[in-house]
Formats: C-alpha cells, sequence, structure tokens
C-alpha cells in the first residue's frame, strides 16, 4: 500500500509539473488537520506529496507558490472578491450574498488559490490577487 501511494504521488506530480508552470498549492496545516479529521490525513500522506511535488518542480522547472494557511481562498467569492463568514465545512455550494453567483466549493477555492498564487511577483503578467472594484 505504501509503495502504490508513493508511485501515484510520483506519478502525480511528475504529470502536473510537465503540464503545468505554476502550481499554487494552499500551504496546509498538517498538524491541526490530524488533529480535526484523525489518521484519514495521515493515510493520506500529503506531507510526502508535497515533498514529492517539491522535487519534481525543481526538475521541471515548474514555480511551486504556496498560498497562506489563513488566506479565506473557500470563504472569498472569486466574482466579485467578499468573503462570506458563514460558510461551513458542510457546504459544498453556496451563493455569494453580495453578487449572488452561486460556487462550488472546491472549484472557487481553486480560482482564489490560482489568483493568490500567480500574483506572486516574479511570475509575470498575471491578473491581481482581487479584481480592483470601480468606486
Ligand atoms: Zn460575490
Amino acid at each position: 500500500m505504501k509503495r502504490q501511494r508513493g508511485a501515484f504521488h510520483r506519478e502525480t506530480a511528475n504529470r502536473l509539473c510537465r503540464e503545468y508552470d505554476v502550481i499554487c498549492p494552499e500551504d496546509l496545516m498538517l498538524k491541526g488537520m490530524k488533529s480535526l479529521w484523525g489518521r484519514k490525513v495521515s493515510d493520506l500522506g500529503f506531507g510526502n506529496f508535497v515533498q514529492v511535488l517539491r522535487t519534481q518542480a525543481r526538475k521541471h522547472g515548474t514555480h511551486l507558490v504556496f498560498v497562506d494557511r489563513f488566506y479565506p481562498s473557500t470563504k472569498t467569492c472569486s466574482s466579485c472578491g467578499d468573503v462570506n463568514g458563514a460558510i461551513t465545512l458542510r457546504d459544498r455550494r453556496w451563493e455569494c450574498p453580495q453578487c449572488g453567483v452561486t460556487h462550488d466549493r472546491d472549484l472557487n477555492a481553486a480560482i482564489n488559490l490560482l489568483r493568490v498564487g500567480a500574483s506572486t511577483p516574479g511570475l509575470g503578467d498575471v491578473r491581481p490577487a482581487m479584481p480592483a472594484v470601480a468606486v
């Protein structure tokens, strides 16, 4: 099982680094996640995957930009930038109270993580983390 997981991690990290120039994972607090969800987090080997991803990123010249764990990627509306503090872990879809757009939780977070990660200096012409709002 451990060997299969390691092979899966290497294949996945290798594929991601071949396909993308920039990868923006969330800098997760694994200790906190383990205390919240227990052994499941350890079984997934996420910490090991991140190590493998770092190695593959160096090999392929892929920019690996970790987004701060306290950035509210899930609660921030990727359409208007409003932060919805009412979202819970059970909410897989939610509607922004400001602009009315309905979000898939994971897709919305991925869009926000890409914007924040790609706005890191030195990565060229990218969109800012938050769109400018006309006053
Ligand atoms: Zn919104």
